[in-house]
């Protein structure tokens, strides 16, 4: 059996297709380049260069590859401040794009979708750690894309029998751990990143925005996730499906928060570099705190995250950055 990837040149998904290869499997991967890389995709992968609502594209996929049984879908805009200037192409390609999926989907009787879903589907949370069963109220409408999505799936279960699992990540970070894919997104937004690039000079300092929030240090805390852990995290939410069980949604994150400035310490312990920073204001729209409860999927789908201590996410980010300060062009 074979795994359609679909957005597998971006971040998260080139780790995915990595991990799938490196354990036997045999992915097939659709990307139209939009913030994704060509040169992220393992060479070993079939790639296919095109945009998931183009049908007509989807439906020859599907055809040449019937040995695809299942679908993991990465392909998304994903940057939350610019879905607050542009809501309806964050809904055109979020959400269009998932619904003409599902249309293929169901015309070519392929059952079992894996979906990237988000912390930002929870909004401000009153209580930490986040469970699966808390209330979804995004405050932006990448977080609302998402979680429309999410709905949408459930219909389309309903009437097409399409199963899915919805994975909800916190912060995604790090990189394969020899150097060779990692993160490169333009503008990067994420917070590793930017750390790393002061580190490695491309920024003079890092700004961390607010330190008046209600955590111990005052900055912000979140959940660190590395995506080798989502990729096996994917990996057994395709066996659950392809086992017969009915659709569902699971957090996945570490289950400890780490503040900003602990981020930054820890980032200084492992570059062994000074990292400058200032404390700037708030941004609008950063909950003080995002911790996910993970156990659901640690109980249902038995998943073990391996990267459980940010020092060892931050070494895996830091191999990729310091080998590739100007992400995938210093491959081409
Ligand atoms: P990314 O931008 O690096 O990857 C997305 C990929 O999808 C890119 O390669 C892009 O070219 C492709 N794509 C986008 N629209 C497409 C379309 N219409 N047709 C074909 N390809 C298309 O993003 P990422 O950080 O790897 O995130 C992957 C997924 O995970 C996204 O759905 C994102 O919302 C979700 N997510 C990410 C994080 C995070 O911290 N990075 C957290 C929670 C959820």
């Amino acid at each position: 059996m074979a795994i359609m990837v679909l957005g597998g040149a971006g971040y998260i998904g080139s780790h995915m297709v990595d991990w799938l290869l490196d354990y036997g499997e045999e992915p097939v991967v659709v990307d139209n380049l939009v913030t994704g890389h060509r040169a992220a995709v393992n060479p070993k992968a079939k790639f296919y260069e095109g945009d998931v609502a183009d049908k007509d594209f989807m439906r020859r996929v599907f055809k040449e590859n019937p040995d695809v049984d299942a679908v993991i879908h990465f392909a998304a805009y994903s940057l939350v401040g610019e879905s607050m200037g542009k809501p309806l192409k964050y809904f055109d390609n979020n959400v269009t794009g998932l619904i003409r999926l599902l249309e293929v989907m169901k015309e070519v009787g392929v059952k079992r979708l894996v979906f990237s879903s988000s912390a930002a589907t929870y909004g401000i949370p009153d209580h930490m750690p986040i469970k699966e069963t808390d209330p979804q109220n995004p405050i932006n409408p990448y977080g609302e894309s998402k979680l429309i999505m999410e709905k949408i799936m459930k219909w389309a279960d309903e009437a097409y029998g399409i199963k899915y699992v919805a994975l909800r990540y916190f912060n995604v970070a790090g990189a394969k751990p020899d150097g060779s894919i990692g993160e490169d997104h333009n503008p990067e937004t994420h917070l590793m990143p930017i750390i790393l690039q002061v580190a490695e000079g491309k920024r003079d300092k890092l700004q961390v925005y607010g330190d008046d929030y209600d955590t111990p240090d005052g900055t912000n805390i979140r959940d660190y996730v590395h995506p080798f852990d989502l990729a096996a995290a994917h990996m057994l939410a395709v066996k659950y499906l392809r086992e017969g069980h009915d659709s569902d949604a699971f957090n996945l994150g570490s289950a400890t928060g780490f503040s900003n400035l602990e981020m930054l310490k820890a980032a200084r312990e492992v570059t062994g570099k000074e990292i400058p920073a200032e404390i700037a204001g708030r941004r609008g729209g950063d909950p003080d705190s995002l911790v996910a409860a993970s156990d659901k999927a640690r109980k249902v789908l038995g998943w073990k995250p391996e990267y459980d201590d940010v020092h060892k996410i931050i070494e895996t980010a830091w191999a990729w950055h310091s080998t590739h300060p100007n992400g995938y062009d210093d491959q081409k």
